[in-house]
């Protein structure tokens, strides 16, 4: 198979997570006969150092020509006081939506032998395996009005949630697709006791479940969903809701893991390519000291394989192989406790490359 995958490493440890990222990907082309073409662009802080823009058309162009897209991170403190169109993550929101983003899919996944680095208890956490499916490009974040007036003399502010059938349609077609090849559980999110367009979105769920005769479909209230997911995060397969819904609960949701540098995304369109990122930022504090954990990262290309390209069996493999490495006490500082040795940026890099070359060999 032969694809094309625009690199856009952004800022801070974005270019270091991303270079790691890319050997991962090299290593899996060569094991299985593949070939993947790597076209730099620049994004975020270091677009606007050299292009005058956070999102040059360039690096728009070179993204719509792949066939998936890598992220790294982008911002920090040199461009913080930066005016709004000027700012690292306008980029971002601006490619998300070049490339009509809207699914964004999380996976949580409790690794046994990172159980201590979260705050909940072992027994909870162990084995939780979810993905939390968030509406990104609709609902009360874009919707208008949006202002604030004054009536009557009286002081007022608005926001408008609003979604169309159809915006509501493929997100819920995404999350069965998602479950039919995972544990084929969807559970669908919504304030229907309060909320029209909730009412709306679970009449649609059930009339999108029909054509998923093999998908059990829960519905679930948010505030409820809040609170089984630190209660029992186990019952959950694929969890889908609307977008500021989604936005709240995978950030809860994220902490089950316990550590930022363990969390990968992709956000997927309709037909164009998707778009893979680690959860987290471009973490100054600790940017070119080859410190940061790339294991989002290497988990976000290891979603890239299997939801863009449809290499099922190249992605399990390389998260057998992170699964393998912290199995066997490798770690970067972040996720280090107690005596373990802590290892750089490359050198976790070159311990997932030895299990992938091992398990496919
Ligand atoms: P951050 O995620 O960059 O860092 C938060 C903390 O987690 C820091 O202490 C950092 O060192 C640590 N950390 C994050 N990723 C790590 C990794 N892979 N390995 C080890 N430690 C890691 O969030 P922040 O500090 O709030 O933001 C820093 C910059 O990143 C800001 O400019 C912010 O706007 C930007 N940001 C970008 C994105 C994105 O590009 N998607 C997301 C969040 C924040």
């Amino acid at each position: 198979m032969e694809k094309t995958i625009a690199v856009l490493p952004g800022d801070g440890i974005g270019k270091e997570v991303v270079a790691g990222a890319i050997k991962v990907l090299e290593t899996v082309a060569a094991q299985y006969g593949h070939q993947f073409n790597f076209e730099y662009g620049r994004i975020g802080g270091v677009a606007i150092d050299e292009d005058g823009v956070p999102l040059p058309a360039d690096t728009i162009q070179l993204c719509k020509n792949s066939d998936a897209v890598l992220l790294g991170a982008v911002g920090g403190p040199k461009w913080d006081q930066n005016p709004p169109h000027l700012r690292p993550e306008t980029g971002l929101l601006g490619i998300r939506k070049e490339l009509g983003l809207f699914a964004n899919l999380r996976p949580v996944q409790a690794f046994p032998s990172l159980a201590d680095a979260s705050t909940l208890k072992k027994e909870v956490i162990e084995n939780v395996d979810l993905m939390i499916v968030r509406e990104l490009t609709g609902g009360i974040y874009f919707g208008t009005p949006r202002e604030r007036k004054v009536e009557n003399g009286v002081k007022m502010v608005v926001d408008t949630l609003v979604y169309t059938n159809e915006e509501i349609e493929r997100i819920l077609r995404k999350a069965f697709e998602l479950a039919m090849v995972r544990n084929k559980k969807v559970t669908s999110v919504d304030k229907a006791n309060v909320l029209e367009t909730s009412r709306v979105w679970r009449e649609i769920a059930n009339e999108v479940a029909k054509d998923f005769p093999d998908v059990q479909l829960d519905h679930m209230l948010v505030d409820n969903a809040a609170m089984q997911l630190i209660r029992n995060p186990k019952q959950f397969d694929v969890m889908v809701t609307e977008n500021m819904f989604g936005d709240i609960l995978s950030d809860e949701a994220s902490m089950l893991t316990g550590s930022l540098g363990m969390l990968s995304s992709a956000s997927l369109s309709a037909d164009g390519p998707g778009l893979y990122e680690p959860a987290h930022g471009s973490a100054p504090d600790i940017a070119g000291q080859n410190k940061a954990n790339p294991l989002a990262t290497i988990l976000s290309v290891a979603m890239m394989l299997k939801y863009s390209f449809n290499l099922l069996e190249e992605g399990t493999v390389i998260e057998q192989a992170v699964n393998e490495v912290l199995n066997k006490g490798y770690r970067t500082a972040d996720i280090a406790s107690g005596n373990e040795s802590v290892l750089s940026t490359d050198q976790m890099v070159e311990q997932v490359i030895k299990e992938i070359k091992e398990i496919s060999k």
